[in-house]
């Protein structure tokens, strides 16, 4: 099978199979040799390394991990191209092709079985619609990784890169930060796509890290108080906190907590850097002890 991650390849293989794009899915397959090979080397894939692809496509980027890597675990949703991906990677004796929903699929259970619970590299070009849940769900279920290569939409990236005091700082900076350390590798354009996304799109690394997690007591209670500081951006954080029914903190014990970082009562939760926000979780928590 011919190597893919061009236009002449690529729409060879589709009218192969006679291959429908389905929208809801996501589905827009890079065509860009230059941009795969970005991908692969900022995800820095040695012949050790077990990588979890998620939504291979048709395995164009497939192809460029499975000629660097020892493992390369694949899960895509869309049944018709499973045997697309049988075709195109059939020359790899180390791809292991899942037909399944990341959402759902047991990713721990994919790292014990495929690297004996020892942390894998994430790599993926993914589908939009569900970049924040996927990211979260890998952090959040503490699966065992080095880092995340991924293509995102660039807002999605902005968003993720944030700092204090910026429009697109929220609780998706503060958790990309709390896990891990983001950097930018490269900007895509739609040009480098099939079919062309309307969006702009941005490969972003996030470097995972351990480095807060022994000084947070309550890493739930930390990301309600942040939920509840952004959902009304607007407010100042006491009536951010006060308001939230969830946890239970009367304006009152809000105004004590900010006024024990030594900040001013009217600060708004966005001017807050995630060092503060874990004071003040951890405040609120050893209060209500
Ligand atoms: N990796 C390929 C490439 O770069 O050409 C395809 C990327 S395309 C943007 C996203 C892929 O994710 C599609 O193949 C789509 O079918 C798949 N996908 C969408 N939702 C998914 C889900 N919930 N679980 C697994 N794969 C999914």
């Amino acid at each position: 099978m011919a190597a893919l991650g061009n236009v002449t390849n690529t729409i060879e293989v589709l009218q192969k199979h006679q291959f429908h794009f389905r929208k809801k899915y996501g589905q827009n397959f890079l065509i860009d040799g230059n941009i795969l090979e970005k991908i692969v080397n900022a995800a820095q894939i040695t012949e050790q390394d077990c990588v979890l692809e998620i939504g291979p496509g048709i395995g164009t980027m497939t192809q460029y991990l499975a000629e660097r890597a020892r493992a390369v675990i694949a899960v895509e949703i869309d049944k018709g191209l499973i045997p697309i991906l049988e075709d195109t990677l059939s020359a790899y004796r180390n791809v292991t092709i899942i037909n399944e929903d990341i959402l759902k699929v047991d990713i721990g259970g994919i790292v014990r079985e495929h690297n004996g619970g020892k942390p894998i590299k994430v790599v993926a070009n993914l589908p939009y619609y569900i970049t924040t849940p996927i990211i979260m769900g890998l952090f959040e279920k503490h699966v065992a990784l080095q880092g995340i290569t991924i293509m995102v939409q660039k807002e999605v990236a902005d968003r993720m890169q944030a700092g204090p005091g910026t429009k697109d700082y929220g609780a998706l900076s503060l958790a990309v930060r709390y896990y891990s350390e983001p950097e930018i590798v490269s900007k895509v354009p739609a040009s480098c796509f099939m079919p062309r996304p309307n969006v702009d799109s941005t490969v972003i690394r996030l470097t995972r890290h351990e480095k807060y997690v022994s000084a947070v007591k309550d890493e739930d209670f930390l990301f309600a108080i942040i939920r509840a500081s952004f959902n009304q951006r607007r407010k100042t954080l006491a009536n951010g906190l006060s308001n939230a029914g969830n946890l239970g903190i009367d304006r009152e014990k809000a105004e004590a907590a900010i006024e024990k970082l030594g900040l001013p009562r009217t600060v708004r939760g966005e001017t807050l850097c995630l060092e503060q926000f874990i004071e003040l979780s951890n405040y609120l928590i050893m209060a209500e002890a």
